[in-house]
């Protein structure tokens, strides 16, 4: 592959950007007739993510894909929007991704280290040797990730072999990788993950999903902080012809609640708590309190709500109904996923629960889903 080629489908690289400093071009020779081609494909890239929400990942012309990056970004930065940064920031993310995804582990961990400074380590690396008796217990009695970490100072050469195609790396980076959406996946949670001396044990793909969210804070910044001192008028005119159209795909996406209760598409934390108080086991008084919050939110009835703890152990039917008529009162709203997971709360997420931030959305989001065509 011609390092052209990769350039356009890495744009972000070192490389690529000194590539495109060192052809000379300016801001100003893009009004030249020959250039046009890459202000259209750069023009095409934003009319691609509002539209499709996807870019395409075939071109003919590796310099016209390159070179159409700036014209993007410059297009994006003049038009002040922030709802056009957020997802073109997330396309142009999604557009990597896609590639990253066919790379090898070599190609992910370069970009891993040159590109973001990640610390990297080639699993035989960490490899030291520990009792002939313990690797054979591993072996045999395939631990948990957490009681592996808990009783290995290092990881038996067996166990290596049998995970060759992983690397490890620091833990800072992984924890910065997963801090936004992955953490509420229970696969991304260290305590199910090999941590070794400080480093965290991944796969290519994973490597390849934990780079695109440091990929994501990359375009999120340049897209958010690109300024155009004197923006050619060629360039403006786009951005004016492009404003109506944000305007009309762009808008925040409304999701109201359904019209009548559906418990369906309620959410794993709130159904666990529903089938726990079902159980007759004890909920913690905060469980009690999302639940309730987030049953009347969701537009139950208060009598319906007051019925959902009717097998708790110590239910009292005016105590329950002082409390839910109470927070009812208030208007309550029940607690975001971050503080369910605080409390403990947050049970089996979903790849549903990575693209929402509170119990609520999850319902609306589902209830949104179903209605849609
Ligand atoms: S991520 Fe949020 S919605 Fe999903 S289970 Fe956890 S708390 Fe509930």
């Amino acid at each position: 592959m011609s390092e052209l080629h990769t350039f356009a489908k890495y744009p972000f690289l070192s490389e690529a950007s000194d590539f495109i400093s060192n052809t000379g071009l300016s801001i100003g020779d893009l009004a030249h007739e020959k250039f046009l081609p890459i202000v259209n494909r750069g023009e095409e890239r934003l009319i691609q993510a509002i539209l499709k929400s996807r870019l395409s990942t075939e071109w003919q012309d590796d310099f016209q894909e390159l070179m159409s990056f700036p014209v993007a970004v410059m297009l994006t930065g003049l038009s002040r929007d922030v709802r056009l940064i957020r997802r073109m920031s997330l396309v142009e993310t999604k557009r990597v991704y896609d590639f990253l995804q066919k790379e090898s582990k070599d190609f992910l961990l370069d970009i891993a280290q040159k590109q973001f400074h990640w610390k990297v380590q080639r699993i035989d690396q960490s490899l030291t040797k520990i009792p002939e008796y313990l690797v054979k217990w591993i072996i045999d009695s395939k631990p948990s990730m957490s009681l592996l970490n808990k009783i290995c100072l290092s990881v038996p050469e067996e166990f290596v072999k049998s995970h060759k195609d992983m690397v490890s790396i620091d833990l800072a980076s992984y924890l910065r990788g997963i801090q936004k959406g992955l953490g509420t996946n229970l696969k991304w949670r260290l305590v199910n993950r090999i941590v070794n001396k400080g480093y965290v044990w991944v796969d290519a793909n994973e490597l390849a999903r934990l780079l695109s969210e440091d990929i994501y804070r990359f375009y999120s910044t340049i897209f958010k902080k690109v300024r155009v001192a004197t923006p050619p008028s060629e360039l403006v005119s786009r951005v004016r012809k492009l404003t109506p159209i944000m305007a009309r795909e762009l808008k925040k996406r409304v999701m109201p609640l359904p019209r009548d209760v559906q418990p369906e598409l309620f959410p794993p934390c709130m159904m666990n708590l529903l089938c726990s108080l079902d159980k007759g086991v004890d909920v913690p008084h905060m469980g009690r309190f999302s639940l309730a919050s987030f049953l009347l939110a969701s537009g139950m009835p208060q009598e319906a709500v007051i019925e959902k703890y009717r097998h708790a152990p110590d239910f009292n039917v005016e105590t329950t109904s002082g409390q839910v008529a109470q927070i009812a009162k208030v208007g309550y709203v029940p607690p975001n996923c971050k503080t369910m997971q605080n409390l403990g709360l947050c049970y089996q997420p979903n790849e549903i629960c990575q693209k929402i931030s509170s119990p609520l959305r999850y319902y609306k989001y589902q209830a949104w889903k179903k209605r849609k065509p």
